[in-house]
């Protein structure tokens, strides 16, 4: 029998120190109702529906945009990952971490029917039958189907590119997202339906891009790699819509000028 590798104790404070810290500078802007760390309800945030279990060292109900951009900030420079959770249906552990759990609920309901219904917008946190049942009045439904559509949420539905019996590859996130507004994990938002935001991404995040667009070409020469990410998602894949954009689209283009 091998030893097991000795648990580094200095470490392990270390991090501790870390949540605390944490915790403590989220608390000048959070109300510690929001800021769950008891054991009992970090229990509770440690599963999904899958079999996996991971307990969060702190839970963070996030109320809006700016509350978001400076958890992720503060995580970031304490180097402390983050998971979000919408309704924690996934069924392969995506919605549990054993470090900080982001939630995003009721404050993120918000929904806008346009052009009759041919399009909408929808806040992380609305349950997909809702969507559906506001968009039935103009004969339309969203794309991706999920079986678990009743309970699960956009922000869910979108990060897995969920889809269900009918929708197949063909109307997933991946297929039927036009625009995202996100907030990235330095803090910054990014809103791509919108000509000014993206100018300003550009300039502030040109490394960024520019790192995106040399992996892509990299991607887009070695074939065996990107035969298999087309295979993978001619067949179906859930794990995240990203892959599949480096073959498809040149982030240049993208962020090109407005
Ligand atoms: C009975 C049952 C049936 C199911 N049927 C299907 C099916 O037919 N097809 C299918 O694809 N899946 C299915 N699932 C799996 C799951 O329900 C779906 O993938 C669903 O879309 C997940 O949504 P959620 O709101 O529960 O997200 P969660 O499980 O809470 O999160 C899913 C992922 O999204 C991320 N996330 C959540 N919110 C955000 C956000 N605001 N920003 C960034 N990332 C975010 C999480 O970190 C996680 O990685 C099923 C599950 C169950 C229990």
């Amino acid at each position: 029998m091998t030893a097991a590798a000795p648990i580094d104790v200095s470490l392990m404070a270390e991090r501790a120190d870390a949540y605390r810290a944490l915790r403590e500078a989220l608390s000048l802007h959070i109300p510690d109702e929001r800021l769950i760390h008891d054991a009992l309800r970090t229990l509770a945030y440690g599963t999904d529906a899958s079999f996996y279990r991971l307990i969060p060292k702190l839970v963070v109900r996030v109320h809006d945009e700016q509350e978001l951009g400076h958890v992720l900030r503060e995580c970031r420079v304490r180097k402390l990952p983050v998971t979000f959770r919408a309704a924690g249906t996934s069924l392969s552990g995506q919605a549990v971490t054993d470090s900080v759990l982001i939630q995003l609920g009721g404050e993120w309901r918000g929904v806008e029917i346009l052009e009759q219904g041919n399009r909408i917008r929808l806040q992380p946190g609305v349950i997909g039958a809702r969507a559906n049942q506001l968009l039935a009045p103009f004969g339309r439904k969203i794309g991706p189907d999920p079986a678990s559509i009743n309970s699960c949420m956009i922000g869910g539905i979108a990060a897995n590119n969920a889809s269900g019996m009918c929708c197949g590859t063909a109307h997933n996130s991946y297929r039927t997202v036009e625009d995202m507004r996100v907030i990235l994990a330095d803090g910054s938002c990014l809103d791509t339906a919108d000509r000014h935001s993206v100018a300003a991404f550009r300039k502030s995040h040109a490394t960024l891009l520019a790192s995106l667009e040399k992996m892509a070409d990299e991607i887009r020469h070695d074939t065996p790699l990107a035969e298999r990410i087309r295979h993978k998602y001619r067949l179906k894949n859930t794990t995240g819509y990203s892959s599949m954009r480096w073959l498809t689209m040149s982030m240049a283009s993208r962020f090109s000028s407005t």
